[in-house]
């Protein structure tokens, strides 16, 4: 799981890092850091309950990333059957 920021959104009201303060990181003002946050296994409850506290919905939940490369890894190569 990954949470997207949309940094130009941000408001700077620090409600996701009150929620995880070690998932959402925020800069000297209070706004989120740019960039991809990955999220471990074990906390992407609090993630999630991070990214909906948001009132501008700056954090996007993206739930596809880890499952996005698997297929590939699964898949057979070329020959082998
Ligand atoms: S809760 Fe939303 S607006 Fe507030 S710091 Fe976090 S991302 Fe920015």
């Amino acid at each position: 799981m990954r949470i997207i920021a949309h940094n130009a959104k941000c408001q700077g009201h620090a409600r996701c890092s009150a929620q995880a303060p070690e998932i959402f990181k925020l800069d000297d003002e209070g706004y989120i850091l740019p960039g991809d946050i990955e999220v471990a296994e074990g906390e992407q409850l609090r993630a999630s309950q991070g990214a909906r506290s948001c009132p501008e919905r700056a954090l996007e939940v993206d739930r596809t990333s880890a499952a996005r490369f698997e297929p590939a890894a699964i898949q057979p190569r070329a020959g082998e059957d």
